[in-house]
């Protein structure tokens, strides 16, 4: 596995199962977030990087959902240790279990219920920065996605909103992704954002991706008409 720090507040670690998997771990004062977790055989080297960064503990762990390969290592991540987990509360039943990811025959459980928190919103709806990142629901991927922006550094860290070749954006891979439409769609938060940065989790980083939404948008909806 291998750490990489991205951006002044934010490192990657990287690892490879069939496809590049990435997570974050993200520092602030009161100590790291880590941003999506994985598959189960990164714990070890989470853990690791968290003691070898030295910013303070892990404080809690964001999800951008609650796919599979985006929540491996929470149980070993947490044994001994009370850190919580945050996700979008459209995407909580479907990461619990209680209901099947659009497109599925069979719910299926990759959280326990009683280990994942709400992200929380202001009346006005928009959700409340949580460790420096200020989470934006982007649905299709999954119907409750999330991004999570880092404004002080310009870093957008984006789950599988999009994957990506030789810094160009592609689409989320199809068959794990709900609705295509509604993920194409949500892509426009790069532009309401301008993100200097974007990291994907199944791909390279991304840079002024904002160039490239309308090239984006054009392609996939040649493809998808
Ligand atoms: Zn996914
Ligand atoms: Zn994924």
């Amino acid at each position: 596995m291998k750490l990489k720090q991205i951006s002044e507040h934010i490192w990657s670690i990287k690892t490879w199962c069939i496809i590049p998997i990435h997570v974050w771990l993200v520092a602030d004062q009161d100590g790291v977030t880590l941003v999506d977790a994985g598959v189960p055989f990164m714990a070890k080297g989470i853990v690791k990087s968290v003691n070898k960064l030295d910013v303070g503990p892990l404080q809690r762990i964001l999800l951008t959902h609650g796919h599979s390969d985006h929540v491996g290592a929470i149980n070993k991540i947490k044994i001994g240790k009370d850190i919580p987990i945050y996700a979008h509360p459209i995407e909580i039943p479907y990461a619990v279990g209680e209901a099947p990811y659009p497109g599925r025959k069979k719910p299926e459980k990759t959280l326990a219920s009683q280990v994942i928190h709400p992200l929380e919103a202001d009346d006005k709806g928009k959700m409340l920065t949580i460790g420096g990142l200020t989470p934006y629901l982007t649905p299709g991927h999954s119907p409750g996605h999330v991004a999570y922006y880092h404004e002080k550094d310009g870093v957008l860290l984006a789950g599988d909103l999009f994957t990506s070749k030789k810094g160009k954006l592609h689409q989320p891979m199809p068959m794990f992704t709900a609705d295509m439409k509604k993920a194409v769609k949500s892509s426009t938060i790069l532009e309401q954002l301008q993100p200097k940065r974007l990291e994907i989790c199944h791909g390279m980083s991304v840079f002024n991706p904002a160039k490239q939404v309308n090239n984006y948008i054009k392609r996939m909806n040649e493809k998808y008409v």
